[in-house]
């Protein structure tokens, strides 16, 4: 499945270690125990309660996609887990409450945001062999402040009507497509990453055209969400557009008789390429140890945990995501939108040039 994007990967496989605090809880809370010598018992219980571990998670993932998760983690370790969903605004408040900050994890998406807070020294560096091992090093900073998860390819959402076998991200400008496009937001930084991703491919110039071609082959203002291209899709309005893939997995799993459903029923999903190549553009979603991380300990036992089977597991089922690790099976209906050959431009190149992304996109009024 991934083995172009894994050529490069140490195979190598870690197993993970019970944690400690995890065994005591479940030793602590053992009826055999307490029936055996409760006040000894009751006294050692006690002793681990007043010790038991939390961290402080912030993210701006949705709490749905977290919650299978971050439950699976506090049973596995006995850590519990108190968070803090930011929609917006995750690296200001981390930097403005400075040293005394009570976070331990930063987790965010897009490889972006990744960078904009591992630039700002939010994050820490840390040396873990369970990370370095499972994770492929293109998919981690080389000093060890962040790492990716999951990976989210960028894909064609089409009319179930049309015919198409394959797709180039360039063929959006083409102009058979005229008044039949949906996309969202030029700056929302899911389109500004393969925006920056197309200038590290083709340089400004041929960025420019192209984009310039899909802004005059929209069907409506260049806004809303992922989701809204199927909507609009089932809705008549367009015939074709570019959305992330676990939307369209979770869209084609709703409950029957949902819109969610309508709208994912509607669409057809085919993996886009890079015309010179033959990739599918890839973000990822990832996390760190907060800089000053009151629980480091427990910071680093979370993220562990997140690169382990069980928890990659729930990144492929629940959030419809491609796992990091190897030999994590997709979800099915994933499965069926075809193989993914992922991009190998580095991401921390394409990341580069995101700021020309952004301005490109404001100079020929893309979103307006
Ligand atoms: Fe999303």
């Amino acid at each position: 499945m991934l083995q172009r994007f894994y050529l490069c990967v140490d195979r190598l496989i870690k197993r993970l270690t019970p944690h400690l605090i995890g065994a005591n809880l479940t030793r602590c809370f053992s009826p055999t125990r307490l029936v055996a010598g409760a006040a000894v018992a009751l006294t050692l219980c006690a002793g681990v309660q007043a010790q038991t571990q939390s961290i402080n998670l912030y993210t701006t993932r949705e709490p749905g996609l977290m919650k299978p998760l971050l439950e699976a983690f506090t049973a596995q370790t006995g850590i519990k887990v108190a968070t803090v969903f930011l929609k917006d605004g995750l690296l200001e408040r981390v930097k403005a409450e400075g040293v005394s900050s009570p976070a331990d994890v930063l987790m965010v998406v897009d490889i972006g945001n990744l960078l904009d807070l591992s630039e700002s020294k939010l994050f820490q560096a840390i040396d873990s062999n369970v990370l370095s091992a499972a994770i492929p090093a293109p998919l981690r900073s080389n000093d060890g402040s962040w790492f990716a998860f999951s990976l989210r390819d960028r894909v064609l959402y089409a009319d179930k009507s049309l015919q198409l076998k394959s797709f180039h991200y360039e063929d959006l400008a083409n102009p058979a497509y005229k008044g039949k496009v949906c996309i969202r937001s030029g700056q929302h930084p899911y389109n500004n990453a393969l925006i920056a991703s197309m200038i590290a491919h083709r340089g400004i110039e041929q960025t420019e055209q192209w984009l310039r071609g899909i802004k005059a082959n929209l069907a409506r203002k260049a806004a809303g969400g992922d989701r809204d291209v199927a909507r609009d899709i089932l809705g008549g309005i367009c015939d074709l557009g570019l959305a992330n893939a676990y939307y369209a997995g979770q869209m084609k799993t709703a409950a029957a008789g949902t819109e969610a459903r309508k709208w994912g029923d509607a669409i057809q999903v085919i993996r886009p390429t890079f015309a010179q190549t033959g990739g599918t553009f890839v973000n990822i979603s990832g996390a760190g140890v907060a800089a000053h991380a009151p629980n480091k300990a427990g910071a680093i036992a979370f993220l562990e945990y997140l690169i382990s089977q069980p928890a990659q597991n729930l990144y492929a089922r629940v959030n419809f995501e491609y796992p990091v690790r190897q030999g994590v099976a997709l979800d099915p209906t994933v499965e069926s939108f075809g193989l993914l050959t992922a991009d190998l431009t580095p991401l921390t190149e394409i990341a580069k040039h995101r700021k020309e992304a952004s301005l490109l996109v404001d100079r020929i009024g893309f979103d307006r």
